[in-house]
């Protein structure tokens, strides 16, 4: 298959230089060993320590998992309304409940998967039925899979932002303490809640969770719900107990959503399916393929000329699609023989884009040196976002994963689904600049640092306890402000 051939750091070998465990099943989840044809580009090869590590986190998972005998007491646990007190509690568990879109939803799980790396827990997933046929089981032997029905907490999927149990207003009503010294044991202390809600989406009304303090007193806690919409691992860098086990687990920054996304997440048969039946009918034949994601955001919608000028603006002047031949008949001869030949894939909810790209390379030839036959083909049109439909966001997976079979891409900023796009591609994308107040940006786009997402909405002026903001300086030091937003931060 032409498409596995240039690994460039990492292996391309079908469990990714080891990243993926042996001894799944292949039938029940042929993604996850079919990825690493398509893929064009291994830039990141993971580090023993991340092999390590996650095999470890593998073996732990099969002993914590849902129908084990360890993972019966901790719901007991759950049940009684507070956490054991033993310090050698096995079983630990981080619960990730869904939030917004399919984009924002994959970044909080990969980030939450990282969280439990850290800190030893188990990771599981609380899925409704809009998601329940998108993601293979992950760990071999296992299950990921939160049982709804005998779960005591109520109301999982309807919480919202600020519930009773969200991490400051257990703060605030004193029932969960940070040992402002260690060493002093608080007589008068509560017990530790058997459970608490970490609000961490673009509200972060649980920002203190960023500070070291915090987390030590997060340690307690035998069950945590996630509730986020964000990708919050550069976030995690600036906590002191952190950051040196992320440098040994990511030698590159660059390369922590990339690998993570790659081990964690793998589209079931059925959007397997829908992916590889449009990639071999339509993309396959090109020996070039280029993916452009389109998304217009209500607050910054311009019309649909502007966006596509912009387009070709950006392209233009990052070198992404194929150039077009302003003479006639020469341009005509010229294109006969070429070797050469380029896919376009457009993803968007609308269809003009790519009518627009389809025209201009029909009416065009490709400049000579540039991309030789043009085609441009884009599997949906959704018209608008509909994540509680299943049946829709597995076209949406599938168009995520189709665009992360590019070797180029040209993406829109502050979009998670072209975020993951670029990262699972392993690739640093052209980001179109976002039309704030509708007024096209004066720089039509910006070239990635990195193919990291952007957090966001990392948490600014927090004051943990040493005095210090949780990103002050860290800002130089392990990340920047994104290409398409200032008040986010991304690795590089
Ligand atoms: P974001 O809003 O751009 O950050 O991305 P999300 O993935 O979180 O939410 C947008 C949702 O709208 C997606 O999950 C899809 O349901 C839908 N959507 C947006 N753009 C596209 C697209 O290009 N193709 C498809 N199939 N769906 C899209």
């Amino acid at each position: 298959n032409d498409a596995a051939g240039n690994a460039t750091g990492g292996r391309a070998d079908e469990l990714l230089g080891r990243l993926l465990a042996q001894g799944m099943n292949r039938r029940s989840c042929r993604s996850r060993y079919e990825t690493w044809r398509y893929y064009k580009q291994f830039p990141y090869a993971p580090s023993p320590h991340l092999l390590r590590t996650l095999r470890a986190y593998e073996a732990r998972h099969r002993r914590c998992a849902p129908g084990t005998p360890l993972y019966a007491r901790s719901v007991e646990q759950l049940r009684s309304g507070r956490s054991a007190d033993d310090e050698a509690v096995e079983c630990r568990y981080i619960v990730w409940l869904p939030f917004d879109g399919l984009g924002n939803r994959m970044l909080s799980m990969v980030s939450g998967f990282l969280y439990a790396l850290l800190t030893g827990r188990v990771f599981l997933v609380a899925l409704p039925p809009d998601s329940a046929d998108l993601f293979c089981e992950p760990f071999p032997g296992t299950t990921w899979l939160l049982p709804l029905e005998d779960f005591p907490v109520a109301n999982l999927f309807g919480l919202g932002h600020n519930p009773e149990q969200s991490y400051t207003r257990l703060l605030h009503s004193k029932k969960i303490v940070v040992d402002s010294d260690p060493a002093a044991k608080n007589a008068t202390a509560p017990p530790v809640p058997a459970y608490v809600y970490l609000s961490l989406g673009y509200q972060l009304t649980d920002r203190l969770f960023f500070c070291g303090e915090h987390q030590l007193a997060l340690g307690k806690v035998n069950w945590l719900l996630l509730y986020s919409d964000l990708y919050f691992v550069p976030s995690l860098y600036p906590i002191a107990g952190f950051r040196d086990e992320l440098r040994r687990l990511f030698p590159a920054r660059e390369s922590a959503s990339h690998l993570l996304l790659r081990y964690l997440l793998h589209p079931t048969n059925p959007v397997w399916g829908l992916v590889t039946r449009y990639y071999h009918a339509y993309l396959a034949p090109a020996t070039r393929r280029i993916g452009v994601q389109v998304r217009m955001f209500g607050f910054a919608s311009v019309p649909v000329d502007d966006m596509y000028n912009q387009i070709l603006a950006c392209s233009r002047l990052e070198r992404v699609l194929p150039e077009i031949d302003g003479g006639g008949e020469a341009a005509a001869a010229a294109g006969t023989s070429s070797k050469t030949s380029t896919a376009i894939l457009i993803a968007s909810l609308y269809p003009d884009y790519y009518e627009r790209l389809r025209a201009r390379y029909y009416e065009h030839a490709a400049a000579k040196g540039g991309g030789g036959w043009v085609g441009v083909f884009q599997p949906t049109h959704e018209e608008r976002q509909a994540t509680e439909s299943l049946a829709h966001n597995q076209r949406a997976l599938a168009e995520i994963y189709l665009l992360s079979f590019s070797e180029a891409l040209l993406t829109s900023g502050l979009s998670t689904f072209g975020y993951v796009s670029s990262s699972l591609a392993g690739v640093r994308p052209a980001i179109l600049l976002t039309a704030f107040h509708h007024k096209v940006p004066a720089t039509p786009c910006r070239r990635a640092v990195s193919m990291e997402p952007c957090n966001l909405t990392p948490p600014r002026g927090v004051e943990c306890r040493r005095g210090t903001a949780v990103d002050g300086d860290d800002v130089a030091r392990h990340v920047r402000v994104c290409e398409d937003f200032q008040d986010g931060v991304k690795l590089f």
